[in-house]
């Protein structure tokens, strides 16, 4: 695959010039939000200017305008993930309240006693959390996937977990933490041989890569704007039509009604159903921006792009013999981010003595506590790529850790 002009990538993104006490930033904290390029700020910036208004096409121009470019937004991202329109495509805050809308809107109408969500020892607060507190409502049991010492799913665990009990599957496509890209098509395949539904939680994995949700049969998927080179403030809830069709509303407002009397309401047709209220418009027009951002540059580039920079990156922590790595090694099955521990540092100490070195790097549990339990460390520091990192910038992160090791020698 072709790789990417960096330079010309860099100029969008006035933030990278930044520096800080005499050091230019290197931001490798991508997993956790990426950098906005001036096309998606201009055109969010253009919405204020120039059509901003509410939504739900009022009669006037901007408002008409502003309902079309919000409308539109939505047949966008379903082209982009291969979904089959705009009803399958329901915007929210982000991958979080994505989950939570599945979790109370389908979860608690439908779980009961007997039921049993399976989910993965790698998966995020977002649906860990939430299937947990569904569950203890619901009286549902959860079940965990196993992870092998190489950080993969257990796929033999995986056969006995996912029975005919199982009402869903909550699997996180690529992993945050370890970086695992799970085989989220054929964990489908195994759900639906036991008629039950696929949540995938995809935060890390459309930014990342090329996403069809048809292509992976995933009945539900989520992910957030802003670890796309999109604004924060959006997220995406894709459902399979029916499904969707089938579900009540979670959040009730104006905007997801059909008719309403003093007795009761009947709902809009998909999406709106799903979205009350005044939704997030000029983020919806920078989610946009960022999709045809990342189509131009090419989603196969994107990804190799990262996967290079983090095998790079693995390879020079895996020479040190005081670095633990976690997750497989770089391969298929692995994204473009690294998550290791320098064994006499904490993970909070290395990032504060990179931040000296403008480095930005996350340090904690990334939202995975059950699984840093499991890995039996608190914490782990872990650097993440997008399209305009460079090999240098993984070169000052190999620099910095060995700042931090003479510091603490
Ligand atoms: N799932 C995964 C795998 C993530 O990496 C994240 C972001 N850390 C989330 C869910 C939650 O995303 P958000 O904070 O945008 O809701």
């Amino acid at each position: 695959v072709e790789s990417l002009d960096v330079d010309r990538i860099r100029a969008a993104y006035p933030i990278l010039e930044r520096e800080f006490s005499g050091s230019q930033l290197v931001y490798l904290d991508n997993a956790a939000t990426t950098h906005t390029p001036d096309p998606v700020v201009d055109a969010m910036s253009d919405y204020y200017r120039q059509y901003n208004s509410n939504v739900h096409r009022g009669i006037h121009h901007l408002s008409q305008e502003a309902s079309i470019a919000y409308e539109e937004a939505h047949d966008r991202v379903a082209d982009f993930i291969g979904a089959d329109g705009r009803e399958e495509v329901i915007f929210t805050k982000n991958t979080t309240e994505s989950e939570n809308l599945l979790a109370y809107a389908w979860g608690l109408a439908e779980l009961g006693p007997g039921d049993e969500v399976v989910l993965t020892e790698m998966e995020h607060h977002a649906s860990l959390v939430t299937w947990q507190q569904i569950a203890h409502r619901t009286g549902a049991d959860v079940k965990y996937i196993a992870i092998d010492d190489d950080g993969r799913l257990d796929m033999d665990h995986a056969h006995e977990c996912i029975t005919d009990d199982t009402a869903i599957v909550s699997v996180v496509h690529v992993s945050n933490t370890l970086g695992t890209v799970n085989p989220v098509a054929e964990l489908a395949d195994i759900a639906h041989d036991h008629d039950a539904y696929i949540f995938v939680d995809g935060a890390q994995a459309v930014p990342t890569r090329p996403v069809d949700v048809q292509a992976i049969d995933a009945d539900f998927y989520a992910f957030s704007g802003h670890k796309m080179a999109g604004p924060t403030g959006i997220g995406v809830l894709y459902g399979k039509r029916h499904l969707l069709e089938a579900m009540q509303p979670y959040l009730y407002g104006g905007g997801m009604i059909e008719k309403v009397t003093f007795e009761d309401s009947t709902w809009a047709e998909l999406p709106w159903k799903f979205e009350p209220g005044t939704p997030p418009i000029a983020e919806a027009v920078g989610l946009e921006a960022a999709v045809d951002y990342l189509e131009e540059i090419g989603m196969e580039r994107v990804q190799a792009h990262e996967e290079r920079l983090a095998e790079y990156a693995y390879e020079q922590l895996a020479a040190e013999d005081d670095v633990d790595i976690y997750g497989p090694e770089p391969g298929p099955d692995r994204g473009g981010l690294v998550s290791f521990n320098l064994e006499s540092v904490h993970a909070h100490d290395l990032a504060s003595i990179m931040n000296d070195h403008a480095v930005a790097i996350r340090a904690g549990d990334h939202c995975t506590q059950p699984l840093h339990d499991k890995l039996g460390v608190a914490a782990s520091a872990r650097a993440s790529f997008y399209v305009y990192n460079t090999r240098e910038e993984v070169d000052k992160l190999v620099d910095a850790i060995d700042s931090a090791r003479q510091l603490f020698a």
